[in-house]
């Protein structure tokens, strides 16, 4: 389902933010789940069978920026990507969920966004 674009525009958004813009359909991308706080897309270039990216509908930049307020949301967006481990069968053989924080940490899109990813062997410590 397509949510309203007023409910969407009700968000604070970045008009230069690249996931505001596929968010707000003006960048294509795979949908892979949606309700009225989170979206969820296909990394375009993944690095595992599975790789979705969860994002909330409000631009924050970092999780440096979270406040009590996103409590819910952050949850939100961790019982979705359970829910998404389990549509793509990843629930048993295990799959990870990680939040890159500052370029230091690997953050090149400044919307916050979970990775899911599984489908195959993860190593640890991760790179
Ligand atoms: P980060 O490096 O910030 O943790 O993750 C950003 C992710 O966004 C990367 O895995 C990258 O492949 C993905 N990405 C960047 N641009 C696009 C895009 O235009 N569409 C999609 N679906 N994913 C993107
Ligand atoms: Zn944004």
């Amino acid at each position: 389902m397509d949510f309203p674009s007023s409910e969407v525009a009700a968000v604070a958004h970045d008009p230069n933010c690249l996931f505001c813009k596929i968010i707000r359909r003006e960048i294509a991308s795979k949908k892979a789940y949606e309700d009225d706080a989170v979206y969820a897309f296909h990394d375009i270039a993944p690095q595992a069978p599975t790789h979705i990216l969860l994002v909330p509908k409000e631009h924050i930049a970092t999780l440096n920026d979270l406040d009590e307020a996103h409590e819910a949301l952050v949850g939100k967006m961790l019982l979705a990507a359970g829910r998404l481990a389990a549509e793509a069968g990843i629930s048993r053989s295990g799959y990870r969920c990680v939040f890159n924080c500052m370029s230091g940490a690997g953050q090149s899109v400044y919307h916050i966004h979970l990775h899911l990813l599984g489908g195959r062997p993860m190593g640890w410590p991760p790179g």
